[in-house]
């Protein structure tokens, strides 16, 4: 296989020291992300239950709000679901590599998206 000479050099394998920095950081984001989804949870409730708390928004602002909340949910989800195949590679020995073709993922850009699941010359 041949490099597109544009590309980025490949990374430099990430030391343990990384890693432990990286698995930090993916915990601590998903505890953050775990206790605002119950946040959420709470805010995505039906609205009959939350006619008082409503108060003066009308039904339709509500169901407006009950949408996107619904929209913050999902990708919520999808983010939690990508921090935890992210640490469950770290157990396995495979984090850092990418799905698509196999190499290291940019360091760099892992200390950004700890949770990437591929290098930048691969579409996600
Ligand atoms: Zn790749």
């Amino acid at each position: 296989m041949t490099r597109d000479p544009k590309a980025e050099p490949p990374a430099p394998s990430l030391s343990g020291e990384d890693v432990d920095q990286l698995r930090q950081q993916l915990e601590s984001e998903l505890g953050k992300l775990l206790r605002s989804m119950e946040i959420t949870d709470e805010a995505a409730r039906p609205v009959e239950l939350d006619q008082q708390a409503v108060g003066r928004l009308s039904r339709m602002d509500s169901l407006q709000n009950q949408h996107l909340t619904q929209n913050l949910k999902e990708r919520e989800q999808v983010r939690v679901a990508a921090l935890s195949r992210a640490l469950q590679r770290m157990n396995e020995g495979t984090y850092g590599k990418c799905t698509g073709c196999g190499e290291g993922i940019q360091a760099g850009r892992l200390f950004v998206f700890p949770e990437a699941e591929r290098c930048t010359a691969c579409p996600e």
